[in-house]
């Protein structure tokens, strides 16, 4: 086995597509799975670290303050990392905040600034089996961060009309990243969230996805399930919240395609 942990960006332009939920239930199942895990919530709205009970607002550290305490000291050794416990086993989490929202405009004409988040990130691969992070929804400097620093991509595509639309952005936008800052970065997967059955158009959406994307698609689907959608609200996944529903049954499937994925991989 690999001694060195993976890191995961939970990633696809679009708002509202499933990948808060998708990374706070990654990182919670492999947690249960007891392997050491860290949520890394990179989106100003902080929707992971509330998502998970904690309350951005009160956290002592957060990832805006370690990028900036980066850019003051040049050098990710010297500085103590923004790690805050969750009251879960195995599960630590670097908090967002909204002042992520102005980290665009702060990184504007810094040298290497797409490569932040990696050199903060790497040491960390010694402590934690997984790392997974999760992204705004857009192709600004915190995802290419994201990208710049992952092994590997998780990109939910919600089972809707326009489900197609912008992911050749979202390939293009992969491909730079791969020539120029991180060459072993792929999609590992990616995950049909928000499927209702019921509905001919999710069909069809998840076999034009499998089209375009043929292997890359997990074979797991996500429901649309009333049980993920209220469980934020109670600061819990929804493998805590109702572990025996349809959408906990299908993340939970989903971490152990993931964990099957990295095994196969030889990096
Ligand atoms: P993103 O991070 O891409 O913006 P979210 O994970 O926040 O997307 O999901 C958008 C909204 O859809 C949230 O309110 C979330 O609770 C809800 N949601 C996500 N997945 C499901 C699902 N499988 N079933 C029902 N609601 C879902
Ligand atoms: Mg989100």
């Amino acid at each position: 086995m690999r001694q060195q942990g993976w890191i995961l960006a939970v990633i696809n332009q679009k708002g509202g597509v499933g990948k808060t939920t998708t990374a706070v239930n990654l990182a919670v199942g492999f947690a249960l799975g007891g392997e050491p895990t860290l949520l890394v919530d990179a989106d100003p709205q902080a929707n992971a670290t509330s998502g998970l009970g904690l309350d951005p607002r009160t956290a002592p550290r957060n990832l805006f303050q370690w990028i900036q305490d980066w850019l003051a000291h040049s050098s990710g050794d010297l500085i103590e990392p923004p790690i805050l416990e969750t009251t879960r086993p195995n599960l630590h989490l670097i908090p967002a905040s909204i002042d992520l929202a102005g980290v665009d405009v702060m990184l504007a004409s810094r040298i290497a600034r797409e490569t932040i988040l990696k050199s903060l990130l790497s040491p960390l691969q010694e402590r934690y089996r997984w790392i997974v992070i999760d992204t705004p929804p857009s192709l600004g400097i915190l995802t290419i961060n994201a990208l710049t620093a992952a092994d590997g991509l998780i990109v939910p595509v919600q089972c809707e009309y326009y489900a197609l639309e912008g992911l050749s952005q979202l390939l293009q936008t992969i491909d730079l990243v791969r020539q120029h800052l991180n060459p072993r970065v792929e999609i590992w997967k990616v995950l049909l969230t928000m499927h209702d059955s019921r509905t001919r158009l999710a069909e069809q959406v998840e076999q034009e996805v499998r089209k375009f994307f043929g292997a890359k698609v997990a074979r797991s689907v996500i429901p649309r399930n009333i049980r993920v959608s209220e469980s934020p609200s109670f600061g819990q996944s929804v493998l805590e919240y109702d572990p025996r529903s349809r959408g906990a049954q299908a993340y939970l499937e989903f971490v152990e395609e993931v964990k099957a994925y990295a095994a196969s991989c030889t990096g």
